[in-house]
Parts: C-alpha cells; sequence; structure tokens
C-alpha cells in the first residue's frame, strides 16, 4: 500500500471506529423554529404535539430552540424536550438594548443556545462576536451549538480554509475540556432551505467535512480530550434523515424548516431513535 492509500486507508477505519462509538452514546436532534410560530398558543401546540407523538426515548436528546419570549411557557408543557436558544448576547448584563443575556436564558431554563448562525452571520456577525457569544454562555453552563459552514463549494477545495477559520477564530482562548462539551453544527448555507436556490446535500458531503473538522479539532485539543458531538443541519427531513445518520459521520441534526411540522419533526426523532436500538 503506498502512503496515500495507507493514509486513505486510515482515515475509513477511524471513520468506522467512530461510528461504532456514536451508536453507543445518545444522539441529539435540534429544533431550530427560527422567528416561528406567530404566539405562544401555537408554540405550545406544536411543543405538545412533538410530546405526544414520541416515544419515551433512550437513545436520542431532543432539543427544541424556540423564539426567546416562548421559553417560559414551553418549559411548563413537558420535560421531555430540553429547550435551547437561538442566540445569546455576548455581554453579562448592562445597557445593551435589545440583548437576552446568557444567565437570563439559563434562568429560563434553557440548555442549549445556537451560535454563529448563518442568518446571523448574513447580519454582519462575524467570528469574533460568536467567540464571544460561545464564551458567555460557557460562563453560565449554558452549551453552545457553533454553527460553520460555508455559502458555497469552489473546485478548488477552498470551503475547507474557511470552515478552518471558523472553527479556529470562534474557539480561540477557550479551553480544551471546555471545547469537548461543545456541539459544532455543520450547516453548509448552499443546503439550507432558506438559501435561494438552495441544493442538496448528501450525506458523502457532510462525511468529508466532518472527518475534516474532527481532524480540526483533534489538532487543537488533542486526541486523549473528548471530541465534541458534531450535527448536520441543511434541510434535513424525515425521509433523509437516516443516511445522514448513517452514512453523514455525524452524532445528531439541526432541523430547521421540518421542526414546524410536528409530524415530520416527531417522525425524525423517530428515525433517531430506531437506529440505535
Ligand atoms: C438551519 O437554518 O439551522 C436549518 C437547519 O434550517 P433548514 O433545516 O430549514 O435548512
Amino acid at each position: 500500500m503506498d502512503g496515500v492509500n495507507q493514509s486513505n486507508f486510515l482515515v475509513f477505519r477511524l471513520f468506522e471506529w467512530y461510528n461504532a462509538e456514536v451508536a453507543k452514546v445518545k444522539r441529539i436532534i435540534v429544533a431550530n423554529w427560527k422567528m416561528n410560530p406567530s404566539s405562544v398558543k401555537e408554540a405550545g401546540k406544536l411543543f405538545s404535539d412533538v410530546v405526544k407523538a414520541i416515544p419515551s426515548l433512550k437513545n436520542t436528546e431532543v432539543v427544541i430552540c424556540p423564539p426567546f419570549l416562548y421559553l417560559e411557557q414551553l418549559r411548563k408543557i413537558s420535560r421531555k424536550i430540553i429547550l435551547g436558544a437561538q442566540d445569546v448576547s455576548s455581554e453579562e448584563c448592562g445597557a445593551f438594548t435589545g440583548d437576552v443575556s446568557a444567565e437570563m436564558l439559563f434562568n429560563m431554563g434553557a440548555k442549549y443556545v445556537i451560535t454563529g448562525h448563518s442568518e446571523r452571520r448574513a447580519r454582519g456577525e462575524g467570528n469574533s462576536d460568536v467567540n464571544k457569544k460561545i464564551k458567555s454562555a460557557l460562563s453560565v453552563g449554558l452549551v453552545p451549538i457553533l454553527c460553520v459552514g460555508e455559502s458555497a463549494r469552489d473546485e478548488s477545495h477552498g470551503y475547507f480554509n474557511l470552515v478552518k477559520t471558523q472553527l479556529e477564530e470562534c474557539l480561540n482562548g477557550i479551553q480544551k475540556a471546555s471545547i469537548s462539551n461543545i456541539i459544532i453544527a455543520y450547516e453548509p448555507v448552499w443546503a439550507i432551505s432558506s438559501t435561494v436556490n438552495r441544493q442538496d446535500a448528501i450525506p458523502a458531503d457532510c462525511r468529508e467535512m466532518v472527518i475534516f473538522i474532527r481532524k480540526i479539532i483533534s489538532d487543537k485539543i488533542g486526541v486523549q480530550t473528548k471530541m465534541p458531538k458534531i450535527l448536520y443541519g441543511g434541510s434535513v427531513n424525515d425521509k433523509d434523515v437516516e443516511g445522514f445518520l448513517k452514512d453523514g459521520g455525524v452524532d445528531g441534526v439541526l432541523v430547521g424548516r421540518a421542526s414546524l411540522d410536528a409530524e415530520k419533526f416527531s417522525n425524525i426523532i423517530k428515525v433517531c431513535e430506531a437506529l440505535n436500538k
């Protein structure tokens, strides 16, 4: 075997080993409701419908990230689903009109918070802002879900460097142990449902980037430190989720549009739960 084939073989074995390890731990399904639905009543109904439709879960953790102002109502409905937020202030407290602090979210019952989503990056948020938000979340015990992903794929594979820079700058100055507990969501912007002329990603697109992300992270935290969980997001639905979970090399998925349909979202959860049986 020549050097290149040998290293491909090793990467493949590492991937197989990792998939076997993933099967032993809980997968995670995260819903990003974005700026939906338009009333607390509808939010309560959507949440309750999902709670009723899913079985008791042994292998899957389900997180719903609604708009901030529904958190309080939703936490009263059920503990079967964990709550998260879609953004957090980089500041601790004080004169920051419109911001919601990490401590407020924590006190409102959120456990997770999405950071660096492409829809926020498109409105001017940079890697250094995301870095501050992650630090702010970690300081109160929230688990940041760091979104990374390229807007487009180029033939010279420059998109790998873009994701590398996002990871390095967003995780700058964060301790190894904390990086272990962060969740990374690979979300190629070209596959997200809100992108004009979006395209479907396939599990192989996801897998190659996930292998790359694991390499960047293991260079940063070392092989002895636990690897953070990695999710895939980009128009995941109840038909293609199995492929991403089985062949995409991920520990779960981040779901936008399909999470607004209780039946589709609960089917996604059921597929995930059945995989580990
Ligand atoms: C998202 O924007 O985080 C997302 C995954 O959205 P969708 O599933 O709608 O592409």
